[in-house]
C-alpha cells in the first residue's frame, strides 16, 4: 500500500500527549501525582481509549498504545480515533477513597484540556482500572458543568449498569477473545489448530488473570469445552494438564491474593516458564512484550491469540512464525472491549436502553409463530429451546449479538485481504494494511 506524500508521518505521529501533574492532599500531606492522555489521531471525533493505573507507565507506553486505538478502531470500523492515559500510580497503595479523590482530581484536569468528553475524548477501564473509576470519573465531569449536560454520561464508558452503563461491558473483551478464536477455528481457509475447528478439549494456556484472562477462561472452558491447563501470573503460574476450574481459581485468587497453592494444580514460581508449557492455544492477556526474542523460540502453542495490548515483541515475531505458530493480532483480539464501548457511547446518547422499543413485540411473534408450528405439525415446541425462542432479546443479548457480528466482519476483512494479497502472509500485517487503508481515506476526504 503506497501512501500520498507525508501521509505516512501524518498517521503515525501522535497528534498531542498532555502530561498532568497534580497534587492531592491525603494521610495529612501532598502527594504528587503523574498522568497522561494522548490523542493519535482525530480522523473521527471522539477519540477513545482506556486510562490505566500502573506504576510503570510511561509517555512512550502511552503514545504507542493510543496509537494501537487508532488501529483497533478503524480495523473494526467503529467511529473513533485513538486515544490512551495512564496515571502512574500503584493502585493497591491507596485505599478506596484516597483512590476516589485522586481520580477525581485527575478527570478535573483531564476536562479542563476536553480530554473527557462526549464529542471529543472518551476514556474507558484498562489496566487497574474498572468501573469504579469510570463512575467517578463521570460524576466529576458532570461536576466541571458541561454545556451538554444530557449527555454528560457518555463522557467514559465502562460505567456500572446503575450508573449508564452497558449489559455485558465488564466481560466485553473476554468474550471478544473468544469470539475471535471462532472466527478462525470456522475459517475453513485455515488448517484451524493442528487440524481441529473446535475448541472442545483443546489446551489453553493464559498468562494474566485479571479481567481479560479469566474472562476468557471462563467463556472457553465453560461454553466450548475447552481445557485451561496453564494460568500464568506475576508470581508464578498453576499447571494441571487435565484442564483447571476456571471459578475455583479466581475465588482462590481473590481469598488468598495469589492463584499459587490452588488445590489440585501443581503450582510454580516460574512466571515465564508458564508461557512455555505445551498448548494448543496460547492467549497473553498482561502486559506488553510478554513473548521476546528470548523466549519465542520456547513458546510450545500453535495459535496464539493476543488479548492484551502488544504482547508479542516486533523481534520476535519472525521466530513464532518460522515455527509456524500462526498470530491473531491484539488489534483485532481484543478489540471486544471498544465495541462494547461504542454501543454504551450508542446508548448514552441515544437515551434508550438497547431493544426497548422491540422487545415485547418480538416476544408476541415468536410466540405466535410457535403456536402456528404447533398446530401445523401436531407436535409441541422443542421444551429445551422453547424460552430462548421466545425471548425478544434482552440488552445483553444484543450487545453479544452485535459484539460477535462485529468481530466476525473484522475477521472476513483480514480474510479477504489475505486473499486479495497473496504477499501479505499473516493477520497482523492484513489488519495494519485495512486499519491504515481506512484512516488514510478518511484523512484524504478532509484534505489533511
Ligand atoms: N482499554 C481497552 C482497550 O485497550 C478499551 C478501550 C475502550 O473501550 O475505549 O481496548
Amino acid at each position: 500500500m503506497i501512501l500520498p506524500d507525508g501521509l505516512a508521518e501524518r498517521i503515525k505521529a501522535c497528534n498531542s500527549t498532555y502530561t498532568v501533574r497534580f497534587g492531592v492532599r491525603l494521610r495529612g500531606r501532598m502527594y504528587s501525582f503523574t498522568g497522561w492522555r494522548s490523542v493519535h489521531s482525530e480522523h473521527v471525533e471522539p477519540a477513545k481509549g482506556g486510562i490505566r493505573y500502573d506504576e510503570s507507565s510511561t509517555a512512550e507506553e502511552v503514545e504507542a498504545l493510543a496509537a494501537l486505538m487508532s488501529l483497533k478502531c478503524a480495523l473494526v470500523d467503529v467511529p473513533f480515533g485513538g486515544s490512551k492515559g495512564a496515571l502512574c500510580i500503584n493502585p493497591k497503595d491507596w485505599d478506596v477513597h484516597e483512590l476516589e479523590r485522586i481520580t477525581r482530581r485527575f478527570t478535573q484536569e483531564l476536562a479542563k484540556r476536553n480530554l473527557i468528553s462526549p464529542g471529543r475524548n472518551v476514556p474507558a477501564p484498562d489496566m487497574g482500572t474498572g468501573e469504579r473509576e469510570m463512575a467517578w470519573m463521570a460524576d466529576e465531569y458532570k461536576r466541571t458543568g458541561p454545556s451538554d449536560i444530557v449527555n454528560a454520561n457518555a463522557c467514559v464508558t465502562g460505567k456500572p449498569l446503575s450508573r449508564g452503563g452497558i449489559a455485558g461491558r465488564t466481560e466485553a473483551t473476554g468474550r471478544g477473545v473468544q469470539y475471535a478464536i471462532h472466527c478462525f477455528l470456522r475459517d475453513r481457509a485455515h488448517q484451524g489448530v493442528a487440524g481441529r475447528h473446535d475448541l472442545k478439549e483443546m489446551k489453553i494456556v493464559i498468562q494474566g488473570f485479571g479481567n481479560v484472562g479469566y474472562h476468557a477462561a471462563k467463556f472457553l472452558s465453560e461454553d466450548d469445552g475447552a481445557h485451561i491447563v496453564c494460568i500464568a501470573e506475576r508470581d508464578g503460574y498453576i499447571y494441571n494438564p487435565t484442564g483447571l476450574d476456571v471459578e475455583s481459581v479466581k475465588k482462590h485468587q481473590l481469598t488468598t491474593g495469589s492463584i499459587l497453592g490452588f488445590e489440585g494444580a501443581v503450582s510454580s514460581p516460574n512466571t515465564a516458564e508458564g508461557l512455555e508449557v505445551e498448548c494448543d492455544i496460547l492467549i497473553p492477556a498482561a502486559m506488553e512484550g510478554a513473548i521476546t526474542a528470548e523466549n519465542a523460540h520456547r513458546i510450545r502453542a500453535r495459535l496464539i491469540a493476543e488479548a492484551a495490548n502488544g504482547p508479542i515483541a516486533a523481534e520476535a515475531e519472525p521466530i513464532i512464525w518460522r515455527n509456524g505458530v500462526v498470530i491473531l493480532p491484539d488489534l483485532f483480539v481484543n478489540a471486544g472491549g471498544v465495541i462494547v464501548s461504542y454501543f454504551e457511547w450508542v446508548k448514552n446518547l441515544t437515551h434508550i436502553p438497547f431493544g426497548l422499543m422491540e422487545r415485547r413485540r418480538r416476544e408476541r411473534r415468536n410466540s405466535q409463530i410457535t403456536a402456528v408450528l404447533e398446530t401445523m405439525t401436531g407436535k409441541d415446541f422443542p421444551e429445551d429451546i422453547r424460552d430462548e425462542f421466545l425471548e425478544g432479546g434482552s440488552e445483553l443479548d444484543l450487545v453479544r449479538s452485535g459484539l460477535d457480528d462485529v468481530m466476525r466482519g473484522a475477521y472476513e476483512k483480514m480474510s479477504q485481504t489475505l486473499r486479495d494479497h497473496p504477499e501479505i502472509k499473516d493477520f497482523r500485517t492484513a489488519a495494519y494494511h485495512i486499519a491504515l487503508s481506512r484512516i488514510a481515506d478518511a484523512y484524504k476526504a478532509i484534505g489533511i
